[in-house]
């Protein structure tokens, strides 16, 4: 994979952590102090996404990448991370990951439904209801950056800043 975007998500956001694994983004989630989080998201070229200003700044003035997250919704977050840093909300079967773990799934290809296990800590995951609700919110998230992205023109176009 080029260039693929890798995070490092510190406390307060594990759903967030979460759903960037599900939708296949390497993603480390940390509680521990500052400095030996920042070392290792330098380490591992990580994107550091926080919502603690001190650290957002301590990133920024080391001159690595941080976000910080405005909000405590996981759809604004996505909307936030689809603008600024253009990740890319879908599915892909080939790169999701535990959610749990952060440890590539493995999908077991001699089931009759599809069926992925995590290599890590051994939990099954499957297309089942659940799967029904994350798709849900998937698409409520691509909605959310859709409106946005027009809201934005709109601004422009008015020039309102
Ligand atoms: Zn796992």
């Amino acid at each position: 994979m080029k260039n693929e975007k890798k995070f490092l998500v510190n406390s307060m956001l594990g759903s967030l952590a979460r759903w960037l694994r599900i939708i296949g983004y390497d993603t480390v989630y940390w509680i521990g102090e500052d400095k030996d989080l920042l070392e290792k998201a330098s380490l591992e070229n990580r994107i550091i996404l926080t919502k603690d200003k001190n650290l957002y700044y301590q990133a920024i003035k080391n001159n690595m990448k941080a976000i910080l997250i405005k909000s405590n919704d996981i759809i604004s977050i996505f909307k936030q991370l689809v603008l600024e840093i253009g990740i890319n909300v879908k599915i892909n079967f080939e790169k999701t990951r535990c959610p749990l773990c952060n440890s590539l799934l493995i999908l077991n290809k001699n089931s009759i439904r599809k069926v992925w296990h995590c290599p890590s800590c051994g939990k099954k995951y499957w297309i089942g209801k659940h799967w029904k609700e994350i798709n849900r919110k998937i698409n409520l998230i691509k909605e959310g950056v859709k409106n946005e992205k027009y809201e934005v023109i709109i601004r422009r176009r008015k020039n309102i800043s």
